[in-house]
């Protein structure tokens, strides 16, 4: 089976487990994890932030975030397709009490769309109090946001009074694949999230960055959370293990998804985005869920993006022969 569905399926290597049994560890909620402490130095750190707190998911570290940044009633202005809008069980909803708006239908906007999305300073008005970006957008294929844009809008949105979070979930597939360094992507905004656990091939973890007084509000919230973990060293030991071995190789992963939209472009009636990174946003001419299924029975899984676009993501279980083997499937497919 060729698992293309998302890089979230990566199981640990054997060098990752030998790093988690060996890992030292102690009672993480009295701050005695000597593991987790170092990870969080190291990803503040690399990110140039003062603090960092580890945290089980990167939904756990957006949803810390908002309570951070928000207060109930407020709304907070995100990217369309935004992972905290869709993919957090309406989490912002539930326990921030924030709504969303997008400045525009893209992944990224002008200055001028973030000044028109927010919204008067009136007390009939919610308050407009966070922009929060995706770098790079998941459901934007992969995209690298434009650095210069991201600047411009971090700096318009602060000069308002706005916090700015970025949900850097794949973050370091942005700095692979734009050769810009993770500090410098990092450094326009309050708060930054960086998951572990999807190219970087750890089995759980995210972390939150950002100053000290954000960190230490935030590990209040990830205690309301449930997040609070214990001996969680043999975890952040997986997490050290993929900063050591499993960042440059991401450069593998974008090859791979270029190998694999040069493959399908060629079939008659098929779209696909260009890959800047590890995502291939495919569309297909006809229902997207009926190709899904029939790949799957011939060896290859990918996940369903909308009525006639599917979503594969290259990954560290996945080679060169993969990619060809899945292109192969999804030809022989097209042509049935
Ligand atoms: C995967 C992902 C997350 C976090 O997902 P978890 O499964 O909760 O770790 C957050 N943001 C983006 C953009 C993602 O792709």
């Amino acid at each position: 089976m060729i698992d293309l569905r998302s890089d979230t399926v990566t199981k640990p290597t054997p060098g990752m487990r030998r790093a988690m049994a060996d890992a030292e560890v102690g009672d993480d909620v009295f701050g005695e994890d000597p593991t987790a402490r170092a990870l969080e130095e190291r990803v503040a750190a690399m990110l140039d932030k003062e603090a960092a707190l580890f945290v089980p998911s990167g939904t756990m570290a957006n949803q810390v975030a908002l309570l951070v940044h928000t207060r109930p009633g407020d709304e907070v202005i995100v990217s369309d397709g935004a992972h905290c809008a869709w993919y957090e069980s309406g989490a912002g909803a539930a326990w921030s009490g924030v709504q969303f708006a997008t400045a525009a239908p893209d992944v990224i906007f002008s200055v001028d769309a973030l000044r028109d999305a927010m919204k008067p300073r009136a007390y009939w008005c919610p308050r407009t109090s966070l922009l929060a970006l995706e770098n790079t957008h998941n459901r934007g294929g992969g995209r690298v946001l434009p650095q210069a844009q991201v600047v411009d809008l971090a700096v318009y949105a602060r000069a308002e009074g706005l916090a700015v979070h970025l949900d850097g979930a794949r973050l370091f597939n942005a700095s692979v694949a734009s050769g810009i360094p993770v500090d410098v992507l990092a450094a326009p905004f309050d708060t930054v999230s960086v998951c572990l656990s999807k190219g970087l091939g750890a089995p759980v973890g995210s972390l939150l960055a950002g100053d000290r007084a954000r960190i230490t509000a935030a590990l209040r919230f990830r205690k309301m959370l449930g997040g609070g973990m214990r001996q969680v060293g043999v975890l952040a030991a997986a997490g050290m293990y993929a900063l050591d071995h499993h960042v440059a190789r991401l450069a593998d992963d974008h090859a791979h998804a270029r190998r694999l939209a040069d493959g399908v472009r060629e079939i008659p009636g098929w779209r696909v985005l260009d890959p800047e990174t590890n995502i291939v946003m495919i569309d297909v001419p006809g229902r997207a869920d009926d190709v899904a299924q029939r790949a799957a029975a011939e060896g290859l899984k990918l996940s369903v993006f909308g009525a006639s676009r599917l979503r594969a993501v290259t990954h560290l279980d996945v080679g060169a022969r993969d990619i060809d083997a899945a292109v192969a499937i999804l030809r022989a497919l097209a042509k049935a």
